[in-house]
């Protein structure tokens, strides 16, 4: 059993990198993902590699596409029983079982599988299209237990070629009394099949379920921090071009006067630290493109109150410690959670109190709903002064949407 853990992370890894199948990276890119987050740097190797896994993963971190994708990879590159089914999620609720079944047509679009979501509470019609489909053979079947039970009953569900099935949520499914069902589905399934189970806690019970039905997986733990209560968090919705000059306000207001701005690429640090010293504002940047003797030598300008701004990429958002630190500033929206959570983490040091501003571009907002996700609450949005002009709505969904749409 290996153990890997997010604080190993160092790198961050491209979908690209993984050798994903064309047509998925394709999909891919009409959801609008650019990097893997955590779970998925973690969890997507090992099960290309057709290891078993237990993960302990909550909602918000993209653990679903963490194991569509490479479950859609191998559906598509290894030998599949056509007219069968090939693989079974199981989910707690008809909701998430709705919601991962829109995953897997968003994620493969570009591709000729075939998937259904099969769960109770529908009418008639809706039994007998599961049942069409169960009998005819689907690729993914997304499913509750209790209505899968239901159609394992009358016998005609075509699983002989079944490879691999999915548990997900399975501390839930366990809460709400599936255990038994559970383990009745399991009898109906071939013994060779590659078993992956995500959980947002693991307790004792769930350690037994997964002796039960896994074969010598692999373990992540994915260990989610919060950011200190006594940051105060703002979010600002905005159009790109507004960025600097918002920027610009906020650090002349002088209410702050040790403040870090983060810019995903060294790129936008470079554009924004010259864009604030032609304001005359103290401002001095950080990025891997420096030499070390520069990065420390501004590192200790801005301790000593030479400078007051420090604009940096995320190479300053861990483990660096300076103290007093009254505003962090988030030029754009980090990559995922934890990013976020070390980037606001630089304020608020040693019980002192701290503010973090985040601009969130218009195409940022899924992004930011996903950390907002992770963070089990929204974000307070500020409003933006009207001598800025009009700002766009904060609506992640439809923001999504949209760059979906272009696929069409
Ligand atoms: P989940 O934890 O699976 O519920 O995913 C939460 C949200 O993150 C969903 O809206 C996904 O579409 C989104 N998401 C998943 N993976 C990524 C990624 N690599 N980059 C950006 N967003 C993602």
């Amino acid at each position: 059993m290996y153990l890997y853990n997010l604080l190993e992370k160092q790198v961050i890894l491209k979908f690209i990198d993984l050798g994903l199948d064309e047509r998925i990276l394709e999909g891919i890119d009409a959801m609008g993902y650019e990097n893997a987050t955590p779970v998925q740097q973690q969890v997507m190797v090992p099960i290309l590699e057709g290891k078993d896994i237990i993960a302990a993963a909550q909602t918000g971190t993209g653990k679903t596409a963490a194991f569509l994708l490479p479950l859609l990879h191998r559906l598509l590159t290894m030998p599949h029983t056509a007219g069968d089914i090939n693989a079974m999620v199981i989910v707690p609720t008809r909701e998430l079982a709705i919601q991962i079944a829109e995953s897997i047509e968003g994620l493969s679009y570009f591709t000729d599988v075939s998937s259904i979501a099969v769960y109770g509470g529908g009418d008639g019609n809706s039994f007998t299209a599961e049942k069409k489909a169960l009998t005819s053979g689907v690729d993914i079947v997304v499913c509750t237990p209790g209505r899968m039970i239901a159609h394992l009953n009358m016998g005609y569900v075509k699983l002989k070629g079944l490879k691999y099935l999915v548990l997900d949520e399975a501390d839930r499914m366990l809460d709400m009394g599936f255990s038994d069902d559970l383990a009745k589905i399991i009898t109906f399934l071939p013994k060779e099949r590659q078993n992956l189970l995500f959980s947002a806690t693991m307790p004792v019970k769930m350690r037994e379920l997964s002796k039960k039905i896994l074969r010598d997986p692999v373990e992540i733990n994915i260990a989610i921090s919060k950011p200190p209560e006594q940051i105060v968090q703002k979010a600002f919705v905005v159009y790109e071009a507004q960025k600097v000059p918002i920027i610009k306000d906020m650090l002349r207001s002088k209410k702050f006067t040790k403040v870090i701005v983060f810019c995903s690429k060294k790129q936008n640090v470079k554009v924004l630290t010259a864009e604030l010293k032609r304001a005359k504002l103290a401002a001095e940047e950080i990025h891997s493109d420096l030499d070390q003797k520069s990065r420390e030598q501004y590192l200790q300008d801005f301790r000593n109150q030479k400078t007051n701004i420090l604009v940096a990429t995320d190479i300053l958002s861990r483990g660096i410690d300076i103290d007093d630190i009254d505003l962090v500033i988030n030029y754009d929206v980090p990559n995922d959670g934890e990013d976020y959570i070390h980037r606001i983490g630089r304020t608020a040091r040693a019980a002192t109190t701290g503010t973090a501003f985040t601009l969130i571009g218009e195409k940022e907002q899924s992004k930011f709903a996903t950390i907002e996700e992770l963070l089990g609450a929204p974000v307070l949005k500020g409003a933006v002064p009207e001598e800025f002009g009009p700002t766009p709505a904060y609506a992640p969904k439809q923001a999504h949407k949209k760059s979906f749409g272009r696929r069409k």
